[in-house]
């Protein structure tokens, strides 16, 4: 969010735009909310078709920062398949001890942070999301950040490697 309002880019978290639809309501929101509460991962398609809708609009063409997606080797492979294969310009991991990310997840109260749910969200990234650097990393995009510490101070180090890193495209994953 931070960084998306610094570089005048959209922040596009596919997290915020499932709890929305749950807060509304609506069909999508009714069919994610008991698995956003258990900690599994959306289907992809589901995930997909949001987030392509998403990027689509008007505050997006001008870039945009991917916040919680990808998540999967089939979102990466979507979405290279949207953007073609160079339309990513940054991917940056946070780094952050998982002692650390539990202790944050059960202070902020979201209702989904329970700590089954947190222990299982963790899970989930160790067997889903950790291949996807990997897979960016063979692009020669990634940027690790160390997480912990103030959010200023992270802001303007997720800032430094992505000004620093390749420029001139727009869209950046966070
Ligand atoms: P977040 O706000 O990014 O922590 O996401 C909250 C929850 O929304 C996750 O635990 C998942 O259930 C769901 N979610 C968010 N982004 C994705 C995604 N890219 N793929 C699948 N599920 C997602």
């Amino acid at each position: 969010m931070r960084v998306a309002e610094r570089l005048g880019l959209a922040h596009v978290s596919t997290g915020e735009m499932f709890r929305q639809h749950v807060a509304d309501g609506t069909d999508l929101g009714m069919k994610v909310d008991a698995i956003m509460k258990s900690g599994d991962l959306v289907p992809d398609e589901l995930t997909i078709a949001m987030l392509e809708e998403r990027i689509t609009h008007d505050d997006a063409a001008g870039g945009y920062i991917l916040d919680g997606f990808p998540r999967t080797l089939t979102q990466a492979q979507a979405l290279d398949e949207h953007l073609g294969a160079n339309g990513l310009d940054a991917v940056v991991v946070l780094d952050v001890a998982e002692e650390e990310l539990v202790g944050r997840m059960m202070s902020r109260g979201r209702k989904d942070d329970t700590e089954e749910s947190i222990r299982n969200r963790l899970r989930v990234y160790a067997a889903d999301t950790m291949p996807l650097i990997a897979f960016y990393a063979a692009r020669d995009i990634v940027a690790s950040v160390d997480g912990v510490g103030e959010l200023d101070d992270i802001t303007v180090r997720i800032l430094s490697v992505i000004e620093g890193g390749s420029g001139g495209g727009q869209n950046r994953t966070v």
